[in-house]
C-alpha cells in the first residue's frame, strides 16, 4: 500500500479515461455531449468514492480503509498512512509520559504539576500521602483549596518561587514539609515537597543547645566580672571581701571548667564506638574507687552509704561506664538534703548484670522523669544551681549507656526517693556461667 504520489500519475490517469471519450466523440463527430458525458460519469464516480471515504472515517470502526481504485486509491492510502504515523506517535508519547510517571513516583520527593491559574494537573503518591490529595479525584481542583495553610495560600499568590516554603504537613501534625516551585512550561509548574521534619528538629537541636551553653556560661562569667571588678579597686575593698571574692571566684570557674568538661566529654561519647567487647572491664575494682570518691564527697553530711557489690567483670569502655556510675552515684549524695541513705549494688539478675544507684533523697515527679536524659534538663533550675549542677549529668549516662546497647531506668516518687538502674546484656559478661 506504501506507494508514492506524484502528479504525474493523476495527470495521465485522467488523460487515460478522457482520450478514448475523445476519440470516440470525434469519430461520431459528438466530441463536446460525448466528453459532458464522460465528465459527468468521472464526478458521479468521484461522488461515489467520496461517500465512501465519509463513511469510513466518520462510521467505520475498522482502521484499514476500504479498497478504491484510481486516484482515490492514494487518498485512502495516504489517509491510512498519516494514521499510523499518528498512532505510532500516540504510543510512543504515551510511552514516554509512563516511564517519566514511573520516575516521579520512584522520586523520594512528592511532586505535583499544575497549571498558573492554580489548578492540579498530576501528583504523585508521596504528594497524595504529605497533603491528603485524592488522585484522579482532585485533578483540575485548585491547589491553593487542596493545601489549606494561610503561607501556602500567600506564596502562591505572589508568584515568586525564588524561595522555598516551610510548612507543616495539613494532614499529618508531625511532618514539616519544604516546599519548592519550578515553572515547567509556558504554562505549567512543578511543586517538589520534602519531609524535612528531622533537619527541623536538628536545627532546633542545636539552637537551643548554643543557647543552653551560652546561658550556663553567662552567669559565671558575669560573677567573675563583677568580682574582677571589685578587686580593680583594691583600696576600696576590705580585706574579708577580697577573701569571698578569690573563694567565689574559684567557684565558679570550678564551674565552668565542669561544665567545659562535661561537654566535651559529650562529644567524645557521639562518635559510636565498635570494640565494646575488646576491653574487660573490672567492675568491682571500679566501683571500690568511686566508693572511696562518694565517701569524701558524703563527709558534710550524714549519709549512710551502702555498697553490695558481686565479682562480676564485664566487657565494655571503662572511662563511660566509670562516668556513668559516677554521675549516678553523685546525684544521690547531691540530691539528698542533710541526712539519708544510699545503697549501691551490683549484682546479676536473671542472666544480666545491673547496677543501681537508690536513695531516699527528695524524689522527682513523675512529669519529669521522661525529660531527665535530656540535656541541659533540671528538676528545679533554682535548687541545682545551689548543687552546682549543669544539668548534662544523666545526658552522659545515657550516652555512655547507649555504647554498650543499654539505657538507663528510673524510679521515682516525690519524698519518697529515687532508683536509678542499667542492665548490661549477657553478651556483655565476664565468665559468665
Ligand atoms: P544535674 O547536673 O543538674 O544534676 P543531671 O542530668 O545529673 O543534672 O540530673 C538532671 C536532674 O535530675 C537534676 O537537675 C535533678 O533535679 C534530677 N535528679 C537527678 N538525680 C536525682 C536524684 N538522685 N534525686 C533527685 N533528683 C535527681
Amino acid at each position: 500500500m506504501d506507494r508514492d504520489y506524484s502528479n504525474l500519475i493523476a495527470v495521465r490517469g485522467l488523460l487515460l479515461y478522457l482520450i478514448p471519450f475523445g476519440v470516440i466523440g470525434w469519430l461520431l463527430d459528438l466530441f463536446w455531449p460525448v466528453l459532458t458525458f464522460a465528465l459527468a460519469g468521472l464526478v458521479l464516480w468521484h461522488y461515489y468514492y467520496q461517500q465512501r471515504l465519509t463513511k469510513w472515517l466518520w462510521k467505520s470502526r475498522n482502521l484499514l480503509p476500504p479498497t478504491a481504485p484510481g486516484s482515490w486509491s492514494y487518498i485512502y492510502d495516504g489517509i491510512y498512512r498519516n494514521q499510523r504515523r499518528s498512532q505510532y506517535r500516540r504510543k510512543s508519547l504515551a510511552r514516554l509520559l509512563r516511564r517519566f510517571r514511573e520516575a516521579a513516583e520512584a522520586l523520594p520527593d512528592a511532586a505535583i504539576v499544575f497549571r498558573k491559574d492554580g489548578s492540579l494537573l498530576w501528583s504523585n503518591k508521596l504528594a497524595q500521602f504529605y497533603f491528603g490529595l485524592r488522585w484522579p479525584e482532585d485533578a483540575g481542583m485548585r491547589l491553593s483549596n487542596l493545601i489549606r495553610h494561610p503561607e501556602f495560600f500567600v506564596y502562591l499568590n505572589k508568584g515568586e518561587f525564588g524561595e522555598a516554603l516551610t510548612i507543616p504537613s495539613p494532614v499529618r501534625d508531625s511532618l514539616d514539609i519544604e516546599i519548592r516551585v519550578m515553572p515547567y512550561s509556558d504554562d505549567q509548574f512543578l511543586l517538589v515537597a520534602r519531609d524535612v521534619t528531622q533537619l527541623k528538629q536538628l536545627e532546633n537541636l542545636r539552637r537551643d543547645f548554643v543557647a543552653n551553653v551560652s546561658h550556663e556560661l553567662k552567669t559565671p562569667l558575669t560573677v567573675l566580672q563583677g568580682y574582677l571588678e571589685m578587686l580593680d579597686e583594691p583600696q576600696h575593698t576590705p580585706p574579708a571581701m577580697t577573701a569571698k571574692a578569690v573563694e567565689q571566684m574559684q567557684l565558679q570557674s570550678e564551674r565552668m571548667k565542669n561544665l567545659v568538661d562535661q561537654l566535651l566529654q559529650l562529644s567524645r561519647m557521639e562518635t559510636p564506638s565498635h570494640d565494646v567487647f575488646d576491653q574487660v572491664v573490672e567492675m568491682p575494682a571500679l566501683i571500690g574507687e568511686l566508693r572511696a570518691e562518694a565517701e569524701k564527697l558524703a563527709t558534710d553530711k550524714a549519709l549512710q552509704l551502702t555498697f553490695d557489690i558481686e565479682p562480676i567483670n564485664v566487657y565494655g569502655k571503662r572511662d563511660l561506664l566509670r562516668s556513668a556510675m559516677q554521675n549516678l552515684i553523685t546525684n544521690a549524695i547531691r540530691y539528698i538534703q542533710d541526712e539519708g541513705h544510699v545503697r549501691v549494688t551490683w549484682r546479676r539478675v536473671r542472666d544480666e548484670v545491673e547496677f543501681s544507684v537508690e536513695d531516699n533523697g527528695p524524689g522527682i515527679d513523675g512529669e519529669h522523669l521522661p525529660r531527665l536524659t535530656e540535656r541541659f534538663y533540671r528538676v528545679d533550675a533554682d535548687r541545682n544551681s545551689e548543687n552546682g549542677g549543669t544539668g548534662l549529668g544523666l545526658s552522659i549516662v545515657k550516652q555512655a549507656l547507649e555504647h554498650h546497647n543499654s539505657h538507663l531506668e528510673v524510679n521515682s516518687k516525690p519524698g519518697a526517693g529515687s532508683r536509678f538502674w542499667f542492665r548490661l546484656s549477657a553478651g556483655l559478661i565476664q565468665n559468665r556461667k
